[in-house]
């Protein structure tokens, strides 16, 4: 069934842009994506080459029921479309001083294996209730954040008519102008353990020092939740939501860049695209950076509303794809080789700008989980290293060959990869500036917009765009912010509004 004349265009095809087509086309409406890229999944890319075969982009998949409801929109389960395999630890964490530690799914394992790394300071204790207010801010996030298009605590939360006591005690649990750090550390006061739950912003590309309490709820997310292998990689979640789209009739269309909007009464009617091909449309969802989508596809006044909020690029990246011909025994699937001072690595990253000279270095190693990723008894070793988001100075043409030795010699320090050199037998490698040109991003951002600030940090431009009629938005930039599941879930929000908009003013969608 199709209802409008016109589809719905989808102007790329990240997660945000597939899960968006897959809600839509599930729903029964008709459905045209378009990447400029020669594959839809964006981000979640794939590299094979010399029997190697690396995700590009994430790697570490969380909180599947983001996943499971998209499925659940045509009836379908997603376990008969992608085979999940539960990764725990989680991660195994490699310190500056030799010391080693396995973050465990379970909060009792994670208690256990706290007390045997430093026993006697009762972290274990810290870490539960730690937990217990991530479980808290989790629940409130789902009430309050999930699900619905959001902008500003205002859209939320209805102070005047609202403010009931229970009201009044989730905001005070937000904890609002404490950070992420301080409330880690205000639980778990050992600057390792601290270091290692700080990384759970780094999944929104931000520091923890300037992140907004509120987004310790990620700690629970994972606990509860769980990590994952897609079998095949996280790819295969880039595959399973374009099946699923075309299995309900969304069709795709690679290699056309959009460049415009024809937009006649603030209202959306055609896509453009670098060819010169205008494409007639009911409506967009526009999973192209939110802040890009506005300054270049929009303009005007809302261009000019969302530059006066000063929003941020989040971090970008360093990524090396190194095809080993011998795994190492000692790393789990995910590993953390932590810089010596996380707050002297977050200053340089997310302050002045500059690489951080004793990077934290993130490394997946999946020939644990999955042989079938190299050659036999090799390994296709990803690591992946925050850097500041481009910056006018930053040519990476020039800075990378250094870098990439830097992280290399880190990886022998810290991790015991000794004689990593001697086991290359392919490589490659992504540098912001890469990053930025592949996938249209603001300044190289690996993860949309920073959630910077302690009192609103965690709000970003809405799903349904308040300044353009038809216009909806997904992706990392756009609410609820990056990474695997929230971007997904901003792709289903921005489906829902349209679609729930659409069955409010039916007679429209026809014109
Ligand atoms: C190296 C790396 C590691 C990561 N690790 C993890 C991880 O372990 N776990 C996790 O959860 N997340 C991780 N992430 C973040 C996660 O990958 C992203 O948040 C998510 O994939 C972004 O999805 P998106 O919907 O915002 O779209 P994107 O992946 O950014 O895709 C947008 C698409 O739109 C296309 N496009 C843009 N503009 C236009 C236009 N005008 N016309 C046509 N097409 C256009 C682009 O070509 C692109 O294909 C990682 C990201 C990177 C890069």
């Amino acid at each position: 069934m199709s209802r409008g004349i016109h589809p719905v265009g989808v102007i790329g095809g990240g997660l945000g842009g597939l899960a968006a087509a897959a809600v839509l086309s599930a729903r029964g409406h008709d459905v045209v994506v378009f990447d400029k890229n020669s594959w839809m999944g964006g981000k979640a890319a794939l590299l094979e080459q010399d029997g190697f075969r690396f995700d590009m982009g994430p790697t570490i998949l969380t909180v599947p029921a983001v996943l499971r409801r998209i499925f659940s929109e045509a009836g379908e389960k997603l376990e008969d479309h992608i085979d999940l395999i539960r990764l725990d630890p989680q991660w195994r964490c490699f310190f500056e001083d030799g010391g080693v530690l396995d973050l465990r799914e379970s909060v009792d394992d994670m208690e256990r294996e706290l007390e045997a790394f430093a026993p006697g300071k009762k972290l274990g204790d810290g870490y539960r209730r730690f937990q217990k207010l991530a479980e808290r801010l989790n629940d409130i996030s789902e009430r309050f954040f999930f699900w619905k298009s959001v902008e500003g605590l205002k859209d939320t939360m209805d102070f005047r008519r609202n403010l009931d006591p229970k009201t009044l005690s989730d905001v005070l649990a937000l904890r609002m102008g404490q950070s992420v750090a301080g409330i880690i550390r205000r639980h778990v006061p050992e600057e390792r353990v601290a270091q290692m739950l700080d990384h759970y912003t780094q999944y929104v590309g931000s520091s923890p020092f300037a992140s907004p309490a509120v987004l310790c709820a990620i700690a629970h997310m994972q606990a509860s939740g769980g990590v994952w292998y897609p079998r095949g990689g996280t790819r295969a979640v880039a595959e399973a939501l374009k099946a699923f789209a075309e299995r309900h009739g969304a069709r795709f269309i690679t290699d056309t860049e959009v460049t415009g909007l024809d937009m006649p009464g603030d209202c959306v009617k055609a896509v453009k695209t670098a060819n010169g091909s205008v494409h007639p449309v009911s409506a967009v969802v526009s999973n192209m950076d939110a802040i890009r989508t506005y300054r270049e596809l929009v303009g005007g006044k809302a261009a000019e509303h969302y530059d006066r909020q000063g929003h941020e690029a989040a971090c970008s990246g360093v990524v090396l794809y190194l095809g080993l011909s011998k795994r190492y025994e000692h790393l789990q699937h995910h590993d953390f080789v932590f810089s010596r001072d996380a707050k002297e690595e977050f200053d340089y990253i997310y302050k002045r700008g500059e690489p951080a000279p004793d990077p934290t270095c993130y490394i997946a190693a999946p020939a644990i989980t999955d042989p079938t990723v190299a050659p036999e008894g090799g390994e296709a070793l990803y690591v992946l290293v925050h850097a500041p988001y481009l910056r006018p100075h930053h040519d990476w043409n020039a800075m990378f060959p250094a870098y990439r030795q830097t992280i290399l010699d880190k990886l022998k320090r810290t991790a015991g990869l000794h004689d990593i050199e001697e086991r290359i037998v392919f490589e490659s490698h992504l540098t912001p500036q890469d990053i930025h040109d592949r996938y249209k991003v603001l300044n190289g951002a690996i993860y949309g917009l920073a959630s910077h600030g302690k009192f609103t940090g965690a709000f970003k431009p809405g799903n349904r765009s308040r300044h353009i009629e038809g216009l909806y938005l997904a992706g990392g930039a756009a609410h609820p912010g990056p990474g695997m599941p929230m971007v997904m879930m901003s792709g289903w929000i921005a489906a829902d509004a349209l679609d729930s908009d659409r069955a409010a003013r039916p007679a429209e969608a026809a014109e």
